[in-house]
């Protein structure tokens, strides 16, 4: 479970992000929507532990994991990334790339390892390199990756946009699967009405730094609280 309490950070005097609250349940979906620049990758850089807040406390499974007097670092936070151009490692293997952030023996290791390659149909890469599979292997790859640790909480910033649409709802599905198994508590940004419709439990749609509406997708769909929310979903029927 991730939970944020009236988080806010400033640049030069200015609130990017102005008192946001969210909380997130295991297994479940969160989808922050919003403009260009209205502050949703500082928020999710505040989360992972590589920006700091100027007030507001961040709580992973009820345990404080930051707040203005207290940090705890980000590989001991419990939570996973996945973004747009956070890339494999291109000289390490499938395999090793997977199993970067795991400590354990090395069989410990191995098991979780082919668990999830195999969990994500690409056991048989294993001992390949990245530039040698295609980008929606890639993508997997990096989904495998982030689990590994078992991470309570996975933050995903565009993490389909690369690939094509061909491609992009199988993987859509994929990781929507192997996340709900794992219990793990989800914040996607994404651009693509269909991808907030597809994969989220909850849709916060976010202005200038603040949340303004927050609801399960078909109310926000049904009854948008504002004209850029309308013409975001005004391409599906
Ligand atoms: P996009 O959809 O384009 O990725 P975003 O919602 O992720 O946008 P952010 O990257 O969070 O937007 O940026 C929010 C605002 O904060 C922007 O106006 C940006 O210019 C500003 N900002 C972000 N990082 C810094 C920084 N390190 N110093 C100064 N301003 C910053
Ligand atoms: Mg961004």
């Amino acid at each position: 479970r991730l939970e944020i309490r009236n988080l806010i950070r400033r640049f030069e005097g200015k609130a990017v992000v102005d008192d946001v609250s969210l909380s997130i349940l295991p297994g479940h979906v969160t989808c922050l929507l919003g403009p260009s620049g209205c502050g949703k990758s500082t928020t999710l850089r505040m989360i992972a532990g590589v920006d700091m807040q100027d007030s507001g406390q961040i709580y992973v499974d009820g345990q404080l994991i930051c707040d203005t007097q207290f940090r705890v670092p980000p590989e001991r936070r419990s939570i996973g990334l996945m973004f747009q151009d956070f890339a494999l490692f291109p000289h390490l293997s499938v395999g090793d790339n997977v199993a970067f952030g795991l400590s354990g023996t090395k069989a410990e290791k191995r098991k979780r390892v082919t668990e999830l390659l195999e969990r994500v149909g690409l056991l048989h890469f294993i001992d390949d390199y990245p530039h040698e599979l295609s980008g929606g292997e890639q993508q997997r790859v990096a989904l495998a990756r982030a689990l590994a640790p078992r991470p309570r909480v996975m933050l995903m910033d565009e993490p389909f946009s690369g690939l094509d649409n061909r491609l992009r709802d199988g993987i859509r599905d994929e990781t929507l699967a192997l996340l709900k198994e794992e219990g793990t508590s989800v914040l996607l940004v994404t651009h693509e009405p269909e991808e907030a419709m597809r994969m989220a439990d909850e849709i916060a749609l976010m202005r200038g730094g603040r949340i303004v509406q927050k609801g399960a997708p078909y109310n926000i769909y049904k009854s948008p609280a504002d004209k850029e929310a309308v013409a975001f979903f005004s391409d599906i029927n």
